[in-house]
């Protein structure tokens, strides 16, 4: 069972309105362990009351809370932010534990997480106005930003602390109190932020956290006319659903929904620099981010050479308990996570590709899979439109720039895209061609606190972290003086 510092970190109640709870009719739900399949523990599987319980106290508590200075906000976020670094090795333990990514990428999550309260608690001490000058005499024109009011989050279970502190942390520094719904298999990870928020000083009401039933939840949150801004991470599908809800109550919605990222790698590219950024775009989570390579397009010349060395880099991978010292690709979530990868190999094996590297279920059994390459993949086969979301790099070969860009444009998706070249007019020319909300050029790590993360297309509306990221929760209000 999981050896914490601090056992008081791990929580199972809810907490809503300062106050760590059941459910109202008793019931729990089970969180498991997905390297084992033990039992962790249980949440309480609260419904639409609880959550419009939540909403209420989140109302209550927002005029004390935007009345506050945003110094005084920052320095709450400050101290929240400390308690999360201060209590990382347990923070990382429990997410590996329920989410089941090694113990360096929780760690690694953990300082990411933290880093969106820092940044925001400072950012909230800039949201600046305007004035404007007057079109009239005798009239002065100005805008200030309000924040939005209620916001409600829901967050997905690959990234258990990060989603939340990127929708929080500028919600809560923006003077917004906000109420979440975790993702059903990595409450832990979000029970414990709620913790140390309020050991951080978070007033009863600004940051409650309410488990259980999605569908009942999601429906409150968006049915609730109190509720002004809903922000979302998960799939396109529940994003459209989302945003069907909320369109009788004209909410602002924030949504990071599902990419399908190409990584396009050019023939004067730099080609161990290309395999390290493919391996660790694609690999990193066992392949279930949303800004994972889930297309590999290499051009024709080099297609063989960067094949191979992607195959002795992915053979060098270490799948197993995340928990366990060296272990680098741990369990997917569930077995339909797993389904959904078999289905892909499936799918392009029969239409012609071959698999170069692993291609079934791990030894290890439960939910892990082995590391996966594909060859002579096309268009044609459905990892070429759908997201795979788990270790299988699939790659595509193609000839011309003008070929590659409307391959990698050939998508409902517009999230993050990435490609390798040293040819400074190629880099401008295809950057500029692809129709995505970020562009990795020769990296395969884009994400930071400091930059605007999001997509076009279906893969969403705003921005999160970055200054942009401030902006999803403020309204502008514009202020016409007149009888000057
Ligand atoms: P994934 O496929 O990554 O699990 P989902 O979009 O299904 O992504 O889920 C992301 C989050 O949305 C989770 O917290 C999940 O509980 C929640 N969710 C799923 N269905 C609904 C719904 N009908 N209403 C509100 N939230 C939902």
């Amino acid at each position: 069972m999981l050896n914490l510092k601090d056992p008081s970190l791990l929580k199972q109640q809810a907490y809503v309105n300062g106050l760590w709870c059941d459910a109202d009719n008793g019931e729990t739900i089970p969180v498991t362990n997905p390297a084992t399949g033990a039992l962790l523990g249980t949440v309480p599987n609260m419904g639409a009351e609880e959550a419009r319980r939540a909403i209420n106290g989140a109302n209550a508590a927002f005029k004390a809370w935007r009345g506050l200075l945003a110094k005084e906000r920052s320095a709450i976020l400050k101290k929240w932010f400390e308690l999360m670094l201060a209590n990382s090795d347990d923070l990382a333990a429990i997410m590996t534990a329920e989410q089941g990514k090694s113990l360096t990428e929780a760690k690694g999550e953990i300082t990411y997480a933290a880093s969106f309260l820092e940044w925001f608690a400072e950012e909230g001490k800039r949201i600046y106005g305007e004035t404007i000058p007057t079109p009239a005499h005798g009239r002065r024109l100005m805008v200030t930003k309000d924040p939005i009011g209620v916001c409600a989050a829901i967050t997905p279970w690959n990234f258990p602390s990060a989603m939340i502190t990127r929708k929080a942390g500028p919600a809560l520094a923006a003077g917004c109190p906000m109420v979440l719904k975790p993702a059903a298999q990595t409450p832990f990870s979000a029970l414990a932020l709620a913790e140390l928020a309020h050991r951080a000083g978070v007033p009863s009401g600004i940051f409650s956290v309410v488990t259980g039933k999605a569908s009942a939840i999601g429906g409150e949150m968006t049915a609730n006319p109190i509720v002004r801004k809903l922000t979302f991470t998960g799939s396109t599908q529940i994003g459209q659903l989302l945003m069907r809800q909320s369109a009788d109550t004209v909410k602002k919605l924030s949504l990071e929904l599902g990419g399908n990222a190409p990584f396009i790698v050019f023939d004067d590219a730099d080609l161990d620099a290309a395999v390290e950024g493919a391996m660790a775009s694609k690999f990193r989570n066992s392949g279930q981010t949303c800004v994972c390579a889930n297309r590999l397009y290499v051009q024709d010349k080099v297609y063989d050479a960067f094949v191979e060395k992607l195959r002795v880099a992915v053979q060098k991978l270490h799948v197993g308990d995340g928990s366990i010292a060296g272990v680098n690709q741990g369990p997917l979530i569930d077995q339909n996570a797993v389904a959904k990868v078999e289905e892909h190999i499936a799918d392009a094996v029969a239409k012609g590709a071959k698999v170069e590297l692993g291609g079934k279920r791990h030894a290890l059994g439960h939910t892990f899979f082995e590391p996966t390459i594909l060859s002579g993949v096309t268009q044609a086969m459905n990892v070429a439109r759908e997201e795979t979301f788990g270790p299988l790099a699939p790659v595509f070969r193609f000839h011309s720039d003008d070929e590659v860009i409307a391959m990698a444009n050939d998508t409902e998706f517009g999230l993050a895209s990435y490609f390798y070249s040293r040819d400074i007019g190629r880099i401008y020319k295809v950057a500029e061609q692809l129709e995505y909300g970020m562009v990795g050029i020769n990296t395969g790590l884009i994400s930071n606190e400091v930059a605007p993360f999001g997509g076009v297309k279906q893969s969403g509306l705003g921005r999160e972290g970055s200054r942009y990221g401030m902006d999803d929760y403020l309204t502008v209000k514009y202020w016409c003086v007149s009888g000057i």
